[in-house]
């Protein structure tokens, strides 16, 4: 195959999307599925099964041999089950290819192993998966060969949601109708549905895959559990956005490829702050899509730095000492005609239904910033989010000087009279054109950044879900809304009580505006003057999700059941437990098994050296005595330090899961593995790197 391709032709090769189904379904179903997937109205088996049939002579076209109903269950990762599409081997001993709507629609996967938090019992296995029309099917093409990948919806016999899918459309429909009553008030009578758009950006590190089997802290956790700096870190600067090197442009260029075909609009690449750390973004979709197609480059990108003898690291914190990897989560509003809600236009001080937004959206996160913390908590952005590193813990919303300016306008006199402008960017050279200069610098250190027509939340972690996000974000913005329409609707002079709403929500809710460095103690004492909560990590986080408050909300708009809360926080608390619970074992492994006997060996041979200089007699032996004596000592530290770590393990494992024990593996378990980690990295920089059973960091950052 030719090396050079026209991408128009091979985006979405691998979807079943609108075109294909357009040309394949009789039209009566095309309608009848386009109504569906519109209004939300239920599709008939009959219709269901024509569009099965279809879909199953399509995927064969394209290879498949299997199908799957694709689904995201509370574990972080997706699921699957393949099955084929064979039927039973007739008299003669033949099968035919089959594949009924009954199958597309819904599938029944054992739930039973699948974390459910409570919501059922391990007997009651049944669990459902229930196709989300609104997004396209595919055709995956890996090692077991071709299968058709149905996205879908996973929900318990009752009804729970055991997935993040289920929430996240909920939350779409919620935040579209009051979208749509907010619209109306304005004139607007022809919308039908305003969707959240979302742009995820996605950090990863790329690593040698070799060197990587030699790491068995990556393997089983993701990140390095030990390694001491190398001598080069991050402090030139000089890797981010710059060139791309061969073995990696190369890289990216599958991926590329290999998303344009499943539909993917993957748009911009680039080198990223920390050596070997990388950046993917795709153009923005609608919420759903965008959560799947996030999961599709999570993905790809795995698969494809294999198949370069890469690995790819999307932990939030492969390496201590250097940047992590988050996911920008870039969101707004749009019309089905559209029309982005959060688009100020040129004159953000007269466009009064964009001010009714903005403040709409300020109180929204002020009242829930808990919320927005606690969606983006994983075990690994603890290492990220309050520690030293983008973005702070504290939630607060940059804005910007333009905006910034209208809100104090309004808080101070009531109305808004100018707009701060752009001005025409002097470069002072002649031959460059004069660029006109945004109202507006952007701040990389803000959690919750405008950025010109669309929220920025900079806060989620680069393996987790966008799912639980914007979830959050269409809620609460979707309870604002609708309190605002409470009040609007009812009001009998629409201009005063708009006015009057405008100006009170700014005033009440302008503490959770901050356009300073978001990286300083100065900060951390300004936020908590103002009342902001500073929520310091995961186990913290968690709670939120069951305040009085939080389970009102969800309530309200069928997003989630006061159980359905209650199950997530479960499992939440046992997950953060679990990994710790990993990580420890993982490190009793490795220094028990691997590192004490290299440090060992390596003592060993300065003994014997300090033996035969001294039966040599008249040399100096004192560099290795000291040596001797050094490492003697950290790895006595060391084995001190395994033995607590392996007493605290054992103590958390029969402990009863919950809310205390991962408090525990926090407090305790977390403080024993960076008492066991410190004599081995001081060990590291000692012994000879012949003898050290670990590619360091410098080989893996730096030998890519
Ligand atoms: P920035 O330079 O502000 O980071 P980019 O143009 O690089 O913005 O876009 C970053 C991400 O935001 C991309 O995924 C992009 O598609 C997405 N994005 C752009 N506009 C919107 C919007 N209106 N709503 C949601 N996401 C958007
Ligand atoms: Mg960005």
């Amino acid at each position: 195959m030719s090396e050079y391709y026209n991408v128009a032709d091979v985006f979405g090769e691998n979807v079943f999307n609108d075109t294909v189904m357009k040309e394949r379904l009789p039209k009566k179903v095309y309608q009848k599925l386009h109504k569906t997937i519109e209004d939300g109205t239920e599709l008939d088996l009959e219709t269901a099964d024509m569009i099965a049939h279809e879909m199953k002579e399509w995927a064969i076209e394209q290879g498949a041999t299997h199908y799957t109903h694709w689904f995201q269950p509370l574990t972080g990762v997706t699921a699957e089950k393949h099955d084929s599409f064979i039927t039973a081997p007739d008299a003669e001993g033949k099968v035919l290819m089959s594949f009924s709507g009954k199958e597309l629609i819904k599938g029944e996967p054992d739930a039973s192993s699948f974390p459910s938090g409570g919501l059922r019992a391990t007997c009651e296995a049944r669990g459902y998966t229930a196709w989300d029309c609104t997004s396209y099917a595919f055709v995956r093409h890996d090692a077991a060969g071709a299968t058709l990948c149905i996205p879908t919806a996973f929900c318990s016999y009752t009804g729970e949601a055991l997935d993040q899918k289920t929430p996240l459309l909920r939350s779409m429909q919620a935040v579209s109708e009051q979208s749509l009553r907010l619209l109306r008030l304005f004139g607007n009578t022809t919308s039908k549905k305003v969707m959240p758009s979302v742009g995820a950006e996605q950090e990863y590190f790329l690593v040698d895959r070799a060197k990587y089997l030699k790491r068995k802290d990556l393997i089983y956790t993701g990140r390095t559990l030990f390694g001491s700096m190398p001598a080069k870190g991050q402090e030139m600067d000089d890797h981010y956005f710059g060139s791309i090197r061969p073995r990696i442009a190369a890289f990216m260029k599958d991926v590329n490829k290999e998303l344009w075909k499943l539909g993917v609009p993957a748009k911009t690449q680039h080198n990223e702050v920390a050596p070997a750390q990388h950046e993917i973004a795709p153009i923005y979709e609608t919420c759903n899509l965008a959560a799947d197609h996030n999961h599709l480059v999570m993905e790809v990108l795995k698969k494809k730095a294999n198949e370069h003898g890469l690995q790819c690291l999307l932990h939030e914190k492969p390496f201590a000492g250097v940047n992590g990897s988050g996911k920008h989560n870039n969101w707004s509003l749009t019309t089905d005609a559209g029309i982005n809600l959060l688009d100020p236009g040129d004159t953000p001080h007269d466009n009064l239904q964009f001010l009714l937004v903005l403040t709409c959206i300020m109180k929204a996160v002020d009242n829930h910033a808990d919320l927005l913390r606690e969606s983006a908590s994983d075990v690994g952005n603890d290492h990220r989010l309050g520690a030293n590193e983008a973005p702070p813990a504290i939630i607060s919303m940059f804005l910007g000087n333009q905006l910034e300016d209208v809100i104090e306008q309004l808080v101070s006199t009531g109305t808004a009279t100018r707009s701060l402008e752009g001005e025409v960017l002097k470069t002072g050279v002649d031959v460059l054109p004069d660029l006109m200069k945004d109202a507006t610098d952007r701040n990389r250190t803000s959690p919750f950044a405008f950025t010109g027509n669309k929220f920025e939340f900079r806060m989620v972690g680069s393996q987790d879900s966008i799912s639980q996000p914007n979830v959050v974000l269409n809620t609460i913005v979707a309870e604002a809304f609708k309190d605002a329409c409470d009040i609007l609707e009812s009001a009998d002079d629409f201009d005063k009580a708009l006015h009057d709403l405008i100006k009170k929500q700014a005033t009440e809710h302008q503490r959770i505006i901050f356009n300073g460095d978001g990286y300083t103690d100065a900060w951390v004492e300004e936020a908590a003057r103002r009342g902001l909560p500073n929520i310091p990590s995961m186990v913290e986080a968690i709670g939120a999700l069951t305040t009085d408050k939080s389970i009102e909300l969800f309530e309200k708009f069928n997003v989630f059941t006061g159980a359905e809360l209650q199950s997530r926080v479960e499992i939440l608390y046992e997950n953060y437990a679990k990994e710790i619970n990993i990580e420890a074992r993982a490190m009793i492994n490795i220094s028990s098994k691997t590192l004490i006997p290299a440090v060992i060996k390596y003592i060993t041979s300065l003994a014997n050296s300090v033996n035969a200089v001294k039966t040599a007699g008249g040399c100096d032996c004192s560099v290795q005595s000291d040596l001797l004596k050094e490492s003697s000592a950290l790895l006595a530290q060391t084995k001190a330090a395994l033995a607590k770590l392996e007493k605290v393990t054992d103590a958390g494992l029969v402990m009863a899961e919950g809310k205390e024990r991962a408090e525990y593996y926090k407090d305790v378990v977390k403080a024993a593995m960076t008492e066991l980690r410190a004599p081995i990295d001081k060990l590291e920089i000692i012994v000879d790197k012949t003898m050290w059973p670990m590619p360091s960091y410098g080989d893996l950052l730096y030998e890519v």
